[in-house]
């Protein structure tokens, strides 16, 4: 049976010129960076490189990137760095759709001594910006906004939000984990302070990340040990993964293009097609403003989980909108931010596509699909009661 993957924003397949240019960096060329000697000094240079290709990915200077291990790890440095920076500000913003990253961070921060505010979304997952402003105050270190929704693709305006909290002297951080690669970002041409990456979102490993941090820009370290990342980030490099997001950093460059075309384009005829042949279906967030790649669909009356498993008996991969917690599927604190009804945020489905995807794959899913939904819905109360004349 075939893997048709479509829950690119959970992980991506690391691309195969990536793993290529990485190992060697395991066996052949395991000098420490830090060396004096030349067997050291040209793993540096490779990393000198990635950063450099990082850098350009985001229309930055190579010296304003560190590594980290991952996504989270630089969600939870720039808030960090910002509170510690400023010890006499004690308030974040955030909002109330954020990754667990910022999300439970923020929680924890407002337990322990800190102010944290959750701006609301609407129905659409678009950001109450009145209501951010309104909430800002001299006491503010920092807004944390992510730059597109992980579940339903939704984009916010982080680059206007950039620019108040620039004329506020509020640090602005973005988590683009899902966006970088995906939609063209050029930090030089806009406020933000800070930007999370990850490296397993492009199609490079697991386990690295990169924070954008920009010149002159207050920082704090979390990681206090060696000099590497220039006092940054102690911790010897993560030689191989570096050099992969590094390679990957290119990778998604190059096929910026192709994901904001024929990715879009099946995309589209995904959601469509489904939309289509199913009743009681619909695409939750703002589909005028979302990432090319991103569909998340409510199918009223039935659990997203089954649909899920039903989906994984043909090789079908995707998420669903729900988290399983101590035995009961709660559904997921974006759709709930959302206002989406329980009946359809349970049945939610976000298929995630990446430049891999083929349009047979699509046109699979749009055959095998609807037959499940019936079949579910054959089986369910709910659906038999919504049925019934009011
Ligand atoms: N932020 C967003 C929006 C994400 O989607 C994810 C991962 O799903 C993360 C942060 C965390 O990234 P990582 O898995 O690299 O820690």
């Amino acid at each position: 049976m075939n893997t048709i993957y479509m829950d690119n924003n959970a992980t991506t397949r690391v691309a195969p010129e990536v793993l290529e240019e990485m190992l060697p960096y395991f066996s052949d060329y395991y000098g420490n960076p830090s060396s004096m000697h030349t067997f050291g000094g040209n793993v540096e240079r490779k990393i000198k490189e990635a950063r450099a290709d990082v850098a350009a990915l985001l229309g930055a200077e190579p010296e304003e990137i560190i590594f980290t291990s991952c996504g989270t790890e630089s969600d939870s440095t720039a808030i960090r760095a910002a509170l510690e920076s400023f010890p006499a500000k004690r308030h974040v913003i955030t909002s109330r759709v954020e990754h667990p990253a910022v999300k439970n961070l923020s929680e924890y921060l407002s337990k322990n001594g800190y102010r944290a505010t959750f701006v609301p979304v609407d129905s659409k997952g678009r950001l109450d910006l009145d209501y951010l402003y309104d909430h800002l105050s001299e006491d503010t270190a920092i807004i944390s906004l992510m730059w597109a929704n992980n579940e339903t693709g939704v984009v916010f305006p982080v680059e206007e939000v950039a620019e108040v909290a620039a004329e506020r002297d509020i640090l602005f951080h973005t988590d683009a984990v899902q966006t970088v690669g995906k939609i063209p970002i050029t930090l030089k041409q806009n406020n933000i302070d800070m930007l999370s990456l990850s490296g397993h979102k492009l199609h490079g490993p697991k386990g690295i990340g990169a924070l954008y941090i920009r010149k002159g820009t207050r920082f704090s370290p979390f990681l206090i040990g060696g000099h590497q990342e220039g006092g940054r980030r102690g911790g010897t490099e993560n030689v191989s993964s570096i050099i992969g997001l590094g390679r990957a950093s290119r990778f998604v460059a190059d096929h910026m293009d192709d994901e904001n075309t024929r990715v879009k384009q099946l995309r589209d005829k995904l959601e469509s097609e489904l939309m289509r042949r199913i009743p009681n279906a619909f695409v939750n967030g703002d589909t005028k403003n979302r990432l090319p790649n991103t569909s998340s669909i409510a199918f009223e009356y039935v659990e997203g989980e089954s649909i899920l498993l039903m989906m994984d008996g043909l090789g079908i991969c995707a998420s669903s909108g729900s988290a399983c917690t101590s035995g009961s599927l709660e559904p997921s604190h974006v759709l709930r931010a959302m206002g989406v009804p329980f009946t359809a945020a349970h049945g939610t489905i976000r298929f995630s596509l990446s430049v891999y995807n083929t349009e047979e794959e699509i046109d699979f899913v749009i055959d095998k699909l609807p037959p499940i939904i019936e079949r579910l819905r054959s089986m369910s109360p709910f659906w038999k009661e919504a049925q019934q004349p009011a």
